[in-house]
């Protein structure tokens, strides 16, 4: 029976997880859950699934979940704020850790998972483009190992062969993350400074939290993801192409010098990436059918508009960069995100309130996490100044 800590348990890929685990209950025992508000799902996903541990952020949420778990008669102990993560992150019953919490909110707990050795699945990808290799070195260091929840990079690792410390890139030429493209892709550019919130939300074949729909929609979503596929898999960025395939069916695509090209295929839905990396190297059961192939039709695959969509050239570039610049892209995309869903900011000027930040604060080494909260945290003050002077006209 293995122990599972899901941070950040009432999002989308929380829930996807609980989902998974629920057909499993004879190999899985949730341990702790986390949430920043939402104490009523918590509370249900508490009844349910009776962990030790509850973590939420908010205090009022916090008394309103005590109270009705002592209601529900259900022994969940509850902690409050971010010392509350870590300790969900390290329990020592938790084999596995879901870092499924969005956002730079998710990096502390995240790298505490790893440097407890913990069988941690990154679906926060933010925690990895900020902090890259102080990552990997801690899950290095402590023998933790690290599986992609992202569907692109789980579909890579599941396309590459084993090697003495994971997943193995001889012979690969290239990697191929595909995207769908977003809610906007045939939309001209004329009308995209007019977009809603809700419409940026709406994404086509995914179902996600909404700070990444967003970032689907501007293909900052993709820039992340390269940043991400870099790290993980130790190469170099010009090795990794991006290619815009609406259907979503294939999740990427590892090329090798022979000329092969392998591919993991499947309908868009979180749960068997999930599946894979809770059951590794078992297959088990995810909820997910089989792509009826007689019934696909056919399958595009398109080059990416960089000019319509500049948030994926600003994070290639920051790639290229290296050292603190992910960070910086990071936190200003996170608070020009958070400014559009609010209704202060522009769909188009999310790429130029990052641009601004980019050019404002200069690349420092990343040495250690100090550097990494410190360019998170002025790049984030340059990016609320940003949103002020680009303050958003309503469409
Ligand atoms: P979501 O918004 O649906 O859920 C986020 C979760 O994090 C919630 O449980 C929320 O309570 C918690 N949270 C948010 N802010 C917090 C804070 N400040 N402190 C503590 N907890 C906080 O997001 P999601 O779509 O589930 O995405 C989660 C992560 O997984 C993101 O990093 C995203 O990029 C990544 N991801 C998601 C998908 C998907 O299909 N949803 C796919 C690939 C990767
Ligand atoms: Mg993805």
């Amino acid at each position: 029976m293995k122990g599972i800590t899901i941070l950040g348990s009432t999002g989308s890929i929380g829930v996807s997880t609980l989902d998974v685990v629920a057909r499993h209950l004879d190999r899985f025992r949730v341990v702790a859950l986390t949430a920043r508000s939402r104490w009523e799902l918590l509370l249900a996903q508490c009844i349910e699934f009776k962990p030790a541990l509850a973590v939420i952020s908010d205090v009022a949420a916090a008394q309103s979940l005590a109270a009705g778990l002592r209601e529900a008669k259900c022994p969940t102990e509850v902690l409050v704020g971010e010392a509350g993560l870590e300790t969900a992150a390290i329990l020592p019953s938790a084999d596995i850790v879901m870092a499924a919490i969005v956002g730079a909110a998710g990096l502390l707990p995240t790298l505490a998972a790893a440097r407890a050795g913990r069988r941690v699945l990154l679906a926060n990808k933010e925690a990895l483009v900020m902090a890259g290799h102080l990552l990997l070195d801690a899950v290095a260091s402590s023998g933790a190992e690290l599986l992609p929840i992202d569907s692109e990079h789980n579909a890579i690792f599941q396309c590459l062969p084993v090697g003495p410390t994971g997943r193995s890139t001889r012979g690969v030429q290239r990697i191929w993350l595909t995207a769908s493209g977003g809610p906007f892709l045939r939309w001209p550019s004329e009308r995209l400074s007019s977009v809603t919130p809700q419409q940026a939300c709406a994404h086509p074949r995914w179902v996600m939290g909404q700070k990444i729909s967003v970032d689907s929609a501007t293909l900052m979503n993709k820039g992340l993801e390269l940043i991400e596929a870099s790290l993980l898999f130790g190469l170099p960025v010009k090795a990794i192409e991006v290619v815009v395939h609406p259907e979503s069916t294939v999740h990427s695509f590892v090329q090798y010098i022979d000329g092969s090209t392998l591919a993991q295929w499947g309908h868009p839905d979180m749960r068997t990436p999930i599946a894979h990396a809770l059951g590794f190297p078992e297959r088990i059961h995810s909820g997910v059918e089989s792509l009826d192939l007689l019934s696909l039709g056919t399958l595009h695959f398109e080059a990416p508009d960089r000019v319509k969509f500049p948030c994926l050239g600003l994070a290639e570039a920051a790639a290229h960069s290296g050292g603190t610049t992910p960070a910086v892209l990071n936190a200003a995309n996170e608070v020009a995100v958070a400014a559009f869903l609010a209704g202060r900011l522009n769909f188009t000027s999310i790429a130029s309130v990052i641009e601004d930040v980019l050019e404002r604060v200069g690349m420092q080494p990343l040495l250690g996490l100090e550097d990494v909260l410190g360019a998170d945290a002025f790049a984030r003050q340059v990016a609320h100044d940003r949103v002020l002077v680009r303050g958003s006209v309503s469409p």
